[in-house]
């Protein structure tokens, strides 16, 4: 299972995989933070495609194509503004769940994630991470035959170093 998931430190944006994800809100019409690289980085055809979506709700996940990036698709999907409730948890597990089912769903076979939520939506690092390596390993336990590497980007040492400890 290990071999399957890898840590990337660095820009998610410069990735050449086949998706990347994005960490973004329930308009899906562009933001700060990853969000906003990611559209800076692909170009405007993905505002254009983003528009026609009618928004995200949060947990859930939409796709479109990577257009100047280096990834063939984006997959937007929305985490959860922390609130110290357990439906966090379940909403930042469904972010992951659902992209990986939508990755397998377009024969995707490598996926970058950012660290959703860890941002401006508050959600503590040491929380998020260990929760998004065991939905993303418990995924991948239940699709054992479908063959996709994981990345988990990290944009700064403090992110690298929880996932480093973690996995
Ligand atoms: P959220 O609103 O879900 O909290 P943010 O974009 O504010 O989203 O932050 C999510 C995570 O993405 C944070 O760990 C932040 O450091 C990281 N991040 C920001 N820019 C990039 C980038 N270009 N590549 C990868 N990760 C990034």
């Amino acid at each position: 299972m290990k071999d399957k998931i890898k840590l990337d430190k660095g820009d998610i944006t410069r990735l050449d995989c086949d998706c990347i994800v994005n960490a973004a809100n329930e308009t899906l019409l562009g933001g700060g933070g990853v969000d906003g690289a990611i559209h800076r980085a692909a170009g405007p055809g993905l505002l254009e495609e983003c528009r026609g979506l009618g928004g995200c709700r949060t947990g859930e996940a939409k796709i479109t194509k990577g257009y100047d990036l280096k990834a063939k698709y984006v997959i937007h999907t929305v985490g959860p503004v922390y609130s110290g409730k357990v439906s966090d948890e379940e909403m930042l597990s469904a972010c992951y769940r659902n992209s990986l089912e939508l990755a397998k769903a377009n024969g995707i076979h490598s996926i970058a994630f950012p660290a959703i939520s860890t941002g401006v939506y508050g959600y503590p690092l040491e929380k998020a991470v260990p929760a998004a390596v065991k939905t993303v390993t418990g995924w991948l336990e239940d699709n054992k035959d479908y063959d996709i590497t994981v990345i988990f980007s990290c944009f700064d040492d403090r992110t690298y170093t929880e996932y480093n400890n973690v996995i």
